[in-house]
């Protein structure tokens, strides 16, 4: 089971939209939909029909913010990374690390 402590100290990962990862297009995906472009009424349709026509022209890269994690510290997770060595002092006080 997922740490609760954990979502109160997080929030999803707003760059690849909590998946982990981005979708890299190659040149020739873009050229494909520039083409269906002409075809279809619209852009986003030309790009959603292209994905499902080219799915190899789409290559999945670890999302460069999230490190793959999916998620990033929210306000409070960002001060307990700025204020980690007194965090680490309060542990080693109580001898728990
Ligand atoms: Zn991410």
């Amino acid at each position: 089971m997922e740490n609760v402590l954990f979502r109160e100290f997080e929030e999803e990962c707003k760059h690849c939209h909590g998946k982990g990862y981005t979708e890299v297009y190659s040149e020739k995906f873009w050229e494909e939909v520039e083409h269906l472009d002409l075809l279809y009424p619209t852009y986003e349709q030309a790009f959603i029909i292209a994905l499902d026509k080219y799915p190899e022209e789409v290559d999945q890269e670890i999302c460069t913010q999230c490190n793959g994690n999916t998620v990033m510290p929210n306000q409070y997770g960002q001060a307990i990374i700025q204020n980690k060595d007194f965090i680490i002092e309060f542990l080693q006080k109580y001898k728990l690390i």
